[in-house]
């Protein structure tokens, strides 16, 4: 995947703020050759250069494929992400919520609502995973903000998605309109860039920014962004001890290795780990006077 960040020909540059369109943002470091990472007044972080429509077809492909290959182990980690992240949620939910997904891939999140009795449908940009969630769930196929989407939905999720939208500001607005008065807004699996391992390690935060992961969000720099639009912060987690990617010993003497690096002005070589404060769950309420449309 590597090969089509560094491939100048699918890069562009990105002027402004792909959130709040302000042009004054600063350096906050380098990522890679010839690529920032900024930071902009509204609290958003962004990569300076970002995949042109041609290189995220060209990502995406890849993605796909990577994805289909991705070996048994990880995949059934991930699958104990999903459960971690509906044991949180489900606290949120009634009997028979409507539940849209956006992002939904195969459908193997919804998979855990629809067990339990939820009217699952969901979002999807890729056509072989929008295909296969379909064989179960309504898929709506194609770029979020221009479907037409019933409206009316308890939680609409964001699963492990924010990151890649160059205009997240589309989406929001959209998911906000196909809430229904006090319906939620589920993010999860979120790069968290206020967090401690972000601010220590930089452009060595395992999930730092590419051309591709383009933009990163705090709980802040969301808050801000939903309240905008009506909607309040009522559900806040960050996952670590919970998760299968978590080892407290290892990561507690990995973060104290990166840090005497810092102190004695040595670079940090190694790649941050898991680590409390990473990922970011969030949960946000559309209030009764919300008006998105
Ligand atoms: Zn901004």
């Amino acid at each position: 995947m590597d090969a089509v960040y560094l491939n100048p020909r699918y890069l562009e540059k990105v002027a402004r703020c792909p959130v709040c369109e302000s042009a004054e943002s600063l350096v906050a470091y380098g990522v890679m050759e010839h690529v920032s990472v900024m930071r902009c007044r509204c609290g958003v972080f962004y990569c300076d250069k970002r995949l042109t429509a041609e290189g995220l077809a060209a990502y995406w492909k890849d993605y796909l494929g990577n994805e289909h290959n991705a070996d048994e182990t990880e995949r059934a980690l991930r699958r104990r992400m999903y459960l971690v992240d509906f044991d949180y949620i489900k606290q949120f939910l009634w009997d028979k919520s409507k539940i849209l997904d956006v992002g939904c891939a195969d459908g193997l999140f919804l998979d855990l609502f629809a067990a339990r009795g939820h009217v699952c449908c969901g979002v999807e940009f890729g056509h072989s995973a929008a295909r296969a969630a379909a064989q179960r769930y309504p898929v709506w196929e194609g770029y979020f903000p221009e479907l037409n989407i019933p409206p009316d939905h308890d939680l609409i999720i964001f699963r492990g998605v924010l990151q890649y939208l160059q205009k997240p500001r589309l989406f929001f607005q959209k998911a906000v309109s196909l809430l229904r008065q006090g319906g939620l807004i589920f993010i999860t699996a979120q790069p968290n860039m206020d967090s401690y391992c972000h601010r220590l390690y930089q452009n060595k935060f395992r999930l730092r920014l590419t051309p591709c992961d383009c933009v990163g969000f705090s709980p802040k720099s969301l808050s801000g962004e939903f309240a905008l639009l009506g909607c309040r912060l009522v559900g806040e987690k960050f996952f670590y001890e919970e998760t299968p990617y978590a080892d407290p010993e290892r990561d507690i003497a990995a973060v104290c290795r990166a840090l005497r690096r810092r102190r004695s002005g040595s670079a940090i070589v190694d790649l941050s780990p898991p680590f409390w404060g990473n990922m970011m769950t969030l949960v946000f309420q559309k209030q009764p006077d919300a008006d998105a449309s």
